[in-house]
Order: C-alpha cells, then sequence, then structure tokens
C-alpha cells in the first residue's frame, strides 16, 4: 500500500464525533503498552502520528485517523491498565461496545496481541465481544522480533488456543520495529474493504 496522506482527525468521546463520511473504518484493540500506536505509525509510515505510549488514563476516547482519503483506523483506549477505577472499566466497555454493535462503518477489528504473552482476560472479552456481534476480526501478534523465529508457531498457537479463536480469522505475525507482517495487513485489510 503506497501511502499518500495520512492525517490525525478527532480524539471522539461521543459518537456525535466521529466521521460522517461513511469510510470504512479499521479499528485496533489491545492491552496498554501492546503497541498499538507503533504499528499504525508503522502502517502509514509516519514516526509519530499516532502517540506511542499514549496517555494510559485515557479511557474514553476514539482516536481517528484518515489514510489516503480511503479508510480510517480508529485506536480503542489501551484495556487493563491498572489504575483505572471501575466507573472507568465501565465507561470503557460500554463505549466500546456500543462502537461495535453500532457503527456500521466498521469493516474490520485488529485485535493486537504481544506474540510473548497469553491473551489477557481483557483481550478474551473484547475477542468474545467480537465474535457475538459478528465483526469480521484479524488477530495481530505484535513484537515478533522480541522473541527467536522457531518460537512464533507455539506462541501463535498458544494465542489461538486461549482465544478460542475461529479458524477463519487471520493471524498475522507483525514487528513494528523490522516491518514484518505489514504487507500481509495492508492485504488483510484491503481485501476485507474490497468484498
Ligand atoms: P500502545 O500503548 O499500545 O500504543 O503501545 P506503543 O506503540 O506506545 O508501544 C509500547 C512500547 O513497545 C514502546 O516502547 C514501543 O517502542 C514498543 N514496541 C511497540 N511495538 C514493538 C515491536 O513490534 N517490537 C519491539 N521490539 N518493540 C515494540
Amino acid at each position: 500500500m503506497k501511502i499518500t496522506q495520512a492525517d490525525f482527525i478527532i480524539s471522539a468521546v461521543q459518537p456525535h464525533q466521529y466521521p460522517e463520511d461513511a469510510l470504512p473504518e479499521i479499528a485496533l484493540a489491545g492491552r496498554s503498552n501492546v503497541g498499538k500506536s507503533s504499528l499504525i505509525n508503522k502502517m502509514i509510515m509516519r514516526k509519530n502520528l499516532a502517540r506511542t505510549s499514549s496517555q494510559p488514563g485515557k479511557t474514553q476516547q476514539l482516536n481517528y485517523y484518515r489514510v489516503n482519503d480511503s479508510i480510517y483506523f480508529v485506536d480503542f483506549p489501551g484495556y487493563g491498565y491498572a489504575k483505572v477505577s471501575k466507573t472507568q472499566r465501565e465507561a470503557f466497555g460500554q463505549m466500546i461496545e456500543r462502537y461495535i454493535r453500532d457503527r456500521k462503518e466498521l469493516k474490520l477489528q485488529l485485535l493486537i496481541i504481544d506474540i510473548r504473552h497469553e491473551p489477557s482476560k481483557d483481550d478474551q472479552l473484547m475477542y468474545n465481544w467480537l465474535k457475538h456481534y459478528n465483526i469480521p476480526t484479524c488477530i495481530v501478534a505484535t513484537k515478533a522480533d522480541k522473541i527467536p523465529k522457531g518460537k512464533w508457531d507455539k506462541h501463535i498457537k498458544m494465542i489461538k488456543t486461549t482465544l478460542q479463536a475461529d479458524p477463519r480469522d487471520k493471524v498475522v505475525l507483525y514487528s513494528s520495529e523490522t516491518g514484518q507482517g505489514r504487507d500481509e495487513l495492508w492485504s488483510v485489510i484491503t481485501e476485507t474493504i474490497s468484498t
């Protein structure tokens, strides 16, 4: 994918702030610090458009990035951050569930998992919501550069098993450090939005 344009559009707190131009949306979910911002920056070839290590307490914002005037990346708040209150956690849950359930523009959800770790309870909950609402999902196992090549298969298997992943869901091995998986992930995205 040749990137000709990439812009940060809005941190949306309320649904009325979501863009109204009906472009397909590719959303990203994952634990805080899993590498979502780095993944977006690598996908769009910008060093710092998506803020890395973005404020972990901000549980309410959907960050919209428009790419080539043809799609949006929608970055969910990272979950699993210890210092978040129960009220904030619930608000996060409501916002995300509502977005997943109601947002017609959502064409593909990327669930970002650190390849080194077993998916958390929050990852499992997120995955179950996606299945419940029938959202096309791609599991992205990132930070692949952090473990030796010989261990990739075993870790991918562990991730699929823990999530009880639907065998039809694609799993992409990714690294924002090396760019591994970038082309494959763009293919998954372009195939999904063209069908
Ligand atoms: P976010 O909170 O999910 O947006 O995570 P960030 O993108 O800010 O990444 C968290 C930390 O992990 C940063 O120090 C990144 O440099 C690092 N990181 C992210 N992706 C990768 C990767 O693919 N490989 C390696 N080695 N480090 C990564």
